[in-house]
């Protein structure tokens, strides 16, 4: 079954992980995790593939505890939830933290951006009922440590 959540992204699309495949491709996830998928990608992904004009790699979705522990993911992430994605593409390859600036002039509205520009790719997140509250950041990872650009 293929299940479209957009124009240019499929559901299997976002159970994905570099190092361990199977587990993410075989993961439980609950409905309320699905549906803040449905609204991380029609708000920010999708918008962000149409902007970039290109495809667009996701690199890490939903993950469980498990799957987030074994990664080294922070302890309350934000891919508990379904809410973030970490992406690449052709031009985040080139300049993460130039790419990050567009998608936060763009106004697409986001709780949290972070570049990594040593990896080549951008976490995006959105707020979400789960949340203790909403945030508003945008970061750029450098050095072994977050610096804030604006919040
Ligand atoms: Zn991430």
């Amino acid at each position: 079954m293929v299940v479209k959540i957009s124009e240019n992204f499929n559901l299997d699309a976002f159970f994905v992980s570099a190092e361990y495949p199977e587990i993410a491709r075989n993961m439980p996830v609950y409905l309320w995790q699905l549906a803040n998928l449905w609204t991380l990608v029609n708000t920010v992904i999708q918008p962000v593939r149409n902007l970039l004009v290109e495809p667009v790699t996701v690199l890490s979705g939903i993950r469980t505890e498990g799957l987030n522990k074994l990664i080294g993911g922070e302890k309350l992430s934000d891919h508990l939830l379904g809410a973030a994605c970490d992406i690449t593409s052709k031009k985040i390859q080139v300049n993460p933290l130039l790419i990050a600036h567009l998608i936060h002039d763009s106004g697409i509205k986001y709780r949290q951006i972070i570049a990594y520009p040593a990896k080549g790719f951008i976490h995006i997140s959105i707020n979400v009922l789960q949340q203790a509250e909403n945030k508003h950041q945008f970061l750029v990872y450098k050095h072994g440590k977050y610096e804030t650009i604006t919040t």
